[in-house]
């Protein structure tokens, strides 16, 4: 066991969150000051339409652990989970809700493990009494398929919020990827981790930014981007096919041969026809979402872009 010291960093994606971001920071902050570490909470602004911004300038301009990037528009979660990721200069980094849905009273717990020599200490969500159980079974569902179809592990009920060591972060800031699928990202490195469980309070403020087919969308972006089952399945479903054809062939074959030609109906025909197409088509879908993705790879562009910063002058 090895005693680290270093700095937190407590990383923070906010979009619209006026309304408990300042609630979130006199929660956060008592509990980070018992820490004897000394901490930094980094904001990101993912381009806010709300008054977001320019409260996080007022509290960064007020107290120098804090500070805040922001971003020209809405890039989404991931996009300002990872902008987070290449600003926070601490030897662990936390990244959290603005919500406060991820407990603040984990974090000591977090960096007790970190401090005994965990390299991650991941949050597992016991139970989210906060989401519909719409929500409950289809994040369930997900979960089941993902650890299925993906190459690496990805922990099942383990949101963003988790305490990942500076090596860590230097792994996945290398990964330049733009689908940003931040729970397999965050995964993808390895390294020893251990596991805290708590229970998921509803939301404090506001509305999830995450109707259901949002999450649906996001699911999809995680399989596809963690996985090539998707691809594999239209060969063996080939395979397979063609076998069947080619047995059926045969049987045409021989019983045109001893019995003579009868004249089949054209239901059959149409509805075999109609059959192949549809399993055609879903082939050309999933070849599609996999192209989109290299379209996507191949142009390059980055991940986001910083608008603003506060409390950066003294570094980088
Ligand atoms: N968030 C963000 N950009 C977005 C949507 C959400 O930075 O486009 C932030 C949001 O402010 C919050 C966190 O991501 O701090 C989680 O969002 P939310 O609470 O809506 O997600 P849920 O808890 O429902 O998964
Ligand atoms: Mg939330």
């Amino acid at each position: 066991m090895q005693e680290r010291s270093g700095l937190i960093s407590i990383a923070v994606p906010c979009f619209n969150e006026q309304k408990g971001i300042r609630h979130f920071v006199e929660t956060l902050t008592p509990v980070l000051e018992t820490l004897g570490h000394p901490y930094e909470i980094l904001f990101v602004d993912d381009g806010s339409t709300d008054d977001t911004l320019a409260i996080l300038t007022v509290l960064a301009n007020a107290d120098p652990r804090l500070k805040v990037i922001g971003l020209t528009r809405n890039f989404g979660k991931e996009a300002a989970l990872t902008a987070a990721l290449d600003f926070v200069s601490g030897d662990a980094v936390i990244p959290m809700d603005a919500d406060l849905q991820d407990p603040v009273e984990l974090v000591p717990c977090m960096v007790a493990r970190w401090e005994a020599g965990a390299e991650i200490v991941l949050a597992h969500r016991q139970a989210r009494p906060g989401d519909s159980a719409a929500r409950r079974w289809a994040a369930r569902r997900f979960y089941r398929i993902i650890s299925r179809l993906s190459a690496i592990p990805i922990p099942a009920d383990v949101g963003d919020f988790r305490l990942i060591d500076r090596k860590v972060v230097e792994c996945v800031r290398q990964l330049p990827e733009k689908t940003r699928f931040m729970k397999g990202i965050l995964a993808w490195p390895g390294f020893h981790s251990e596991t805290l469980e708590f229970t998921r309070p509803p939301r404090q403020t506001g509305g999830s930014k995450w109707p259901l087919w949002k999450l649906f969308n996001f699911a999809l972006d995680g399989i596809f981007s963690f996985s090539t089952a998707p691809l594999r399945v239209w060969t063996y479903l080939g395979v397979a096919l063609s076998l069947f054809s080619l047995g059926y062939l045969l049987w045409v074959m021989g019983k045109t041969l001893l019995l003579g030609v009868d004249v089949p109906g054209y239901a059959s025909t149409l509805s075999v026809i109609l059959f192949f197409n549809g399993i055609i088509l879903i082939g050309l879908g999933i070849l599609g979402e996999y192209l989109g993705r290299v379209f996507v790879e191949v142009k390059g562009r980055p991940v986001y872009l910083v608008k603003s910063t506060v409390g950066f002058d003294t570094k980088t």
